[in-house]
Parts: structure tokens; C-alpha cells; sequence
């Protein structure tokens, strides 16, 4: 082309775009200063004539005071010394929550108004096209939660009474009782039943299961690694109902057993245990099949009056809506932080209530004391709670977490300061880094050397 010619070509161009840009920005410019001026003027209504108060930054705070990897997110305000907490713990990945929270949900966030949780929980959730993963719910629940805690502050009230107020007085929980034997799960749940547990899990073994010998036949054969765990349904099944036998005949008929079955094993042998322990009346049976096996759930139930409780592994309300609405489940039992925070959780309470579904939150010692709290807050507001698993605080993490719910009595109480109650001391924080060992979930085997889900 020719030197003029071209010259030419682009100078029309640059004209067309800049009279396009001259035409289209005072259109632009006048929505987004009637959005401005609309928000604004809810805001003031709301704030009974305050300014909008803005998000000035979301950063993730990473920290193990007891060598479990715990993240929170803060959720900085333009309001000073206006701030939440929310919880975003994923102990087996947590700095990529981290990187999801500090790289993606900051830039999102900054500059959003704090009152509209709803909208900025249904657009940050889409932001990233795909959805409904471990990682970017864990990230989404640490902004949705501490936006909660920060509409309490502002509200000068607890969350639970932003969700409609207490319905009990406090938080019933149960605890976990374990042994290597028969005779120390017994001492164990003796121990709970003296400090006022009402409720316990009972497990046999490392975490629910007999680990049959420390030297499988896969460890002889050198398969795997050394440290993974070994565990074979039969010796399993035939001993669950004495374990239940054993503890009904000890302490009678006053205290409520549980017992995690932790998915490991196939739905046909879950289905049989079930229906043996049926008559030890059990509260419930945790995770008696693994969320891969959902369509199982129609078949255990017309088996089997036994309540049931499932969904800690859950990530997707496809995961958890037909389970309710078909009524399969007895107890709902997500992790808060995983399905994307409370305002999911509040909703899905909302469903299971019309169903006859209660809720039994998961409750371990990877979620944060501000999961905690959350959890507690919930439970004291719904009127389908069912049970929670209960918390516990050491000094460690009351200290680097003041104001952690208190349990007394096998009951959790919050404290009645305003949002979820619960702070974070950064510089303590600090001093308890992530260990360097990733934190991978331990492996179990059979004795063959199967690999085991959990
Ligand atoms: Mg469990």
C-alpha cells in the first residue's frame, strides 16, 4: 500500500473510533453515574444516611497453630477499623486458596459495596466461568462469610440474629470417642459421658476403622509407601455391631452413638451394616457411601430405617438437592467453607427444612474458629439443626483467634458480640507458619495394596 494511501486509512479509522468513543461515553459515562448515584442513595437509606462503605482490599492469612493449615480471609473496608473474617480452610491444598483469594477474589471485590452479599456471591461465583470446585469455594466462603461478619459489626448484632434469631439456647455437638481396642473407646467415651457429652462417635482404630495389622502384606511386599494405612472391610463389619453391642450394654440407653463409616467401603457392604446396626438405635451413620456412589442411597434406604448422614465430601448442590428432595438422607452434613459459605448454606438449610432434613455440619479440626462460629451461628438460627460435630479450641487458637466459641457441657456457645464474635491476631498468626510437608490426605490400602477412598 501506499505511504499516503495507508496514512489515510488510519486517520479514518482513528476518526470513526474516537467519533464512536465521543458517542458512546456520554451513554456510558451518564448509566454509570445514575448506577453510582442509585447505589449510593440505597446505601444511605440503609446506613440511615452514612456513606457506602466499600472493600478496600481481600487478602488470605495463612496460618497453623496446631499444624493444621488454616485460611482466612480479611475483607479490609474504606470504613477504618471495619473488617471480616471468614473462613476458606482447605488443609490438603491451602495455598492454592491462597493464590485464588489473593490473585482473583481481590481485584474482583476492591471497591464493591459491603452491604450487597448476595450479588457479589452470584457474580464472584460465575467470575470464573467454571465453578463449584474445593478450591474456589473454599476462596468464595472466605469473602461471603467475612462479608456476614462484617454486616453484623455494622448492624451492632450477631449473625444469628441477621438470620431471624435464636431458636435454642445453644449449639447441642457431639463429640469423637476412639480406641485401638474395645476397652479404650470404652474409657474414651466414658471420659466424654463425665464431661457432659450427650452425643458420640464411636470409632475403632487410627480414624474409624481397625488397621488389622502394622505389617500388611502390601508393606512386606514393598507396594506403596511406608506410611500409608491399611484397612480391609470384613474384620470391619463383623466388628461395628459388637463395638455398638459393647457401648449400648455399658451405658445403657442415655447417650446417643454415632459412627463415621468414612466411605470405605462398597455400598452393598454399608447397606448390610446398616441394617445391623439398626437396633442399637443409632443417632446416625456418617458417610456410608462415597459421594461417587449418590445413586446407592434410593437402594440403602428402602433397606433400612437406620438415619442417615452424608455430604462432607459434597461440593455441588447437584450433590445434595436430590439426595433431599427425595428424601434419602436424614442429615445434611457439608462443610460450610466448601460449598462457598454461609450464604449457600443458609439456602440449602432452607430446602432440607421441607424435606425433614437436619443439618450436622462438618465440624473437624481443619476448619478455622471463624468456621466455627459460622457453623454455630447457623445452627442457632435454623429450625432444622440437628446436631453439630463439636469444636475444639486450645490455648494456641484461642490465642491467635480471641473470642472462639465456648463448649460446655457437650452444648457451643457463641459469644454475643456483633458479626460471627471471632478475631484474628495477625502477628501471632505469623509465628505459626505452614508446615512444609504439603499435607496430603494419609493414604489407606487394603491389604493387597488397594487403594482405599476415604
Ligand atoms: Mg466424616
Amino acid at each position: 500500500m501506499h505511504r499516503s494511501t495507508r496514512n489515510k486509512s488510519i486517520d479514518r479509522r482513528r476518526a470513526i473510533g474516537m467519533l464512536a468513543g465521543v458517542a458512546a461515553f456520554p451513554s456510558l459515562a451518564a448509566r454509570l453515574a445514575a448506577q453510582e448515584e442509585a447505589d449510593a442513595r440505597t446505601s444511605q437509606e440503609i446506613n440511615r444516611g452514612q456513606q457506602p462503605i466499600r472493600i478496600r482490599k481481600v487478602k488470605a492469612i495463612a496460618t497453623a497453630p496446631n499444624r493444621i493449615r488454616l485460611v482466612v480471609v480479611k475483607v479490609e473496608t474504606t470504613e477504618p477499623g471495619l473488617y471480616g473474617l471468614g473462613c476458606a480452610t482447605f488443609n490438603q491444598r491451602p495455598l492454592t486458596v491462597v493464590e485464588a483469594v489473593d490473585k482473583y477474589l481481590d481485584p474482583f471485590a476492591r471497591n464493591r459495596n459491603v452491604d450487597n452479599i448476595e450479588d457479589m456471591w452470584q457474580n464472584a461465583y460465575t467470575s470464573s466461568y467454571w465453578r463449584n470446585g474445593p478450591v474456589l469455594n473454599n476462596a468464595l466462603s472466605g469473602l461471603d462469610m467475612a462479608l456476614w461478619d462484617i454486616k453484623g459489626k455494622r448492624a451492632n448484632m450477631p449473625v444469628y440474629q441477621l438470620l431471624g434469631g435464636k431458636c435454642r439456647f445453644a449449639v447441642d455437638c457431639y463429640t469423637h470417642a476412639s480406641g485401638s481396642d474395645i476397652k479404650q473407646l470404652e474409657d474414651s467415651v466414658r471420659r466424654y459421658v463425665e464431661d457432659g457429652f450427650r452425643h458420640i462417635r464411636i470409632q475403632l482404630g487410627a480414624y474409624g476403622s481397625p488397621h488389622l495389622s502394622t505389617q500388611p502384606d502390601f508393606r512386606d511386599a514393598g507396594f506403596g509407601q511406608p506410611v500409608d494405612g491399611h484397612m480391609d472391610p470384613g474384620p470391619y463389619l463383623r466388628m461395628m455391631p459388637k463395638v455398638f453391642e459393647h457401648m449400648r450394654t455399658t451405658f445403657g440407653e442415655k447417650i446417643e452413638l454415632l459412627h463415621d463409616v468414612h466411605e470405605r467401603i462398597e455400598p452393598i457392604q454399608a447397606i448390610g451394616l446398616l441394617k445391623e446396626l439398626e437396633q442399637y438405635h443409632p443417632f446416625f451413620i456418617e458417610d456410608p457411601l462415597s459421594p461417587e456412589q449418590i445413586g446407592y442411597f434410593k437402594h440403602m434406604r428402602q433397606q433400612t430405617s437406620c438415619p442417615i448422614a452424608m455430604g462432607e465430601l459434597y461440593n455441588s448442590p447437584h450433590e445434595w438437592t436430590g439426595l433431599i428432595t427425595d428424601r434419602l438422607i436424614d442429615f445434611i452434613r457439608v462443610h460450610l467453607s466448601q460449598i462457598g459459605g454461609l450464604t449457600p448454606a443458609r439456602k440449602l438449610a432452607t430446602l432440607a427444612e421441607h424435606f425433614a432434613v437436619r443439618s450436622a455440619w462438618h465440624g473437624p479440626g481443619d476448619v478455622s474458629p471463624v468456621g466455627h462460629a459460622c457453623n454455630a451461628h447457623l445452627d442457632l438460627a435454623i429450625h432444622n439443626f440437628g446436631i453439630q460435630e463439636g469444636p475444639r479450641f486450645n490455648d494456641r487458637l484461642q490465642e491467635v483467634f480471641p473470642g472462639c466459641p465456648e463448649v460446655k457441657n457437650g452444648y457451643v456457645h457463641v459469644n454475643e458480640k456483633p458479626g460471627f464474635g471471632v478475631d484474628i491476631n495477625e502477628q501471632l498468626a505469623a509465628k505459626y507458619p505452614l508446615p512444609d510437608h504439603p499435607g496430603y490426605w494419609e493414604p489407606i490400602r487394603r491389604r493387597d495394596g488397594t487403594a482405599v477412598r476415604p
